[in-house]
Formats: structure tokens, sequence, C-alpha cells
């Protein structure tokens, strides 16, 4: 059993997030401020590609086993978008809650407003592609018409989930974290590692 990974982020809500899922199993999880490791560019064109990047350099500076996750929000009727660039587009368009009204005016034409939060999260256990376990995890759900809740991470005020009526703005996060894509690709990783 692997007993210590380091978490290729240096967002603190992700980390409590993992260190929290992965407590359990007696797996310590060390962030990437604690062992100093520099953020690279996602050049990658998927999901996917991004996490093996970032655990790949990760890796490659830490020499121990490496957990990485690239996330965003894929707007059906927008094509997918902001997708790999979600961040960006919010930068981009004043931050949040700004990038809500761009997101509101985009859909105006359409009727369809649903979309999805993916994350995908690689394991790097070792210097060989081999040694890289891919988990995807989505939540899907779809665009609400205003903004609400307190819990103001990304784009949950707008995000309502299938089966409920509030944003994850509104949803405690108990709830967001048993549903979210996070949290169902930390549970395919967490069904690996009880199998390795
Ligand atoms: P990254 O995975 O840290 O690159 O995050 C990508 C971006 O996707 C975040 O900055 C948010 O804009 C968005 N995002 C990812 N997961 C969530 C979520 O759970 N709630 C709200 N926004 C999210």
């Amino acid at each position: 059993m692997i007993q210590k990974i380091v978490l290729a982020t240096h967002n603190a809500h992700k980390l409590e997030e993992v260190r929290a899922i992965l407590k359990p199993l007696g797996v310590e999880v060390l962030g990437g401020d604690e062992v100093g490791l520099k953020d690279i560019e996602e050049t990658g064109e998927t999901f996917e590609e991004n996490s093996r990047l970032k655990a790949r350099a990760a890796y490659a500076q830490v020499q121990m086993p490496v957990l990485a996750d690239d996330s965003g929000l894929c707007i059906k009727a927008l094509g997918d978008k902001p997708g790999l660039h979600s961040a960006r587009f919010a930068a981009e368009h004043g931050g949040y809650p700004a990038v809500f009204d761009t997101v509101w005016q985009a859909l105006k034409p359409h009727q369809d407003w649903s979309a999805y939060f993916i994350c995908s999260m690689v394991l790097k256990t070792g210097p060989l592609p081999a040694d890289e376990h891919v988990f995807i995890g989505k939540m899907t759900g779809k665009i609400a018409p205003k903004a609400s809740g307190t819990h103001l991470f990304g784009y949950d005020p707008i995000f309502i989930p299938d089966g409920y009526t509030e944003t994850c703005g509104v949803l405690e996060p108990e709830i967001k974290n048993k549903i979210s894509h996070r949290a169902k690709a930390l549970e395919k990783l967490t069904g690996f590692l009880r199998g390795y």
C-alpha cells in the first residue's frame, strides 16, 4: 500500500478534500507547497493530457507517488466550453462573479443549458508510462439562470447538479463532496489504492 502521496496542487481547498478522503486509507497527502513543487504550463489538449503532464513534472521533481488533477466546466450549447480553459476564461471575463454574465449572455439564444464538471486524476507511482493510473469523474447538471449561495468556489453559484434544485453554491460541502466530479474520480482512486 502506498503510504505517502504528493498532491500536485497549490490549491488549499483541493488539498483538504483529498486529505480527508484518503485519510481513512492511512495515506498521508503532502501538498505542492510543502515539497516546493514548481508550477508547469498546462499545454495539453485534453483534461487527461494535462493531468498526465502535471503528474510527470511533479514525479520528476519528487521521485515519489504523486497525484495530479485537471478539471473544468463544460457547457453543451457552447461546444463544451470553457472546458480546459475554465480558470482562464473566468480571469479574462472579470473573474467571479462577473464571468457568470458572460455565460448567461452566451447561453441566451439556447434552450439547453445542460453542462458538466469533469475531473481527470492521474496517480503516478513510478517513472514509466505504465505507472500512470487515470481516474475520471463527472458531475452532470445545468447552468442556473441566476447565481445563488455562499460557497463561492469557481462556477459553483451557477451550477445545479442533476437530482438537485439548488446550485453548488447553496449545497452544503458535505453533499457536494459526495457528488462532485473530484469526489467521483477520488472514489475510483481509493478503490484502486485498496487493491494496490
Ligand atoms: P483546475 O483543475 O485547478 O485547473 O481548475 C479549473 C477551473 O475549473 C477552476 O478554476 C474553476 O473555474 C473550475 N472548476 C473546477 N472544479 C470546480 C468546482 O468544483 N466548482 C466550481 N468550479 C470548478
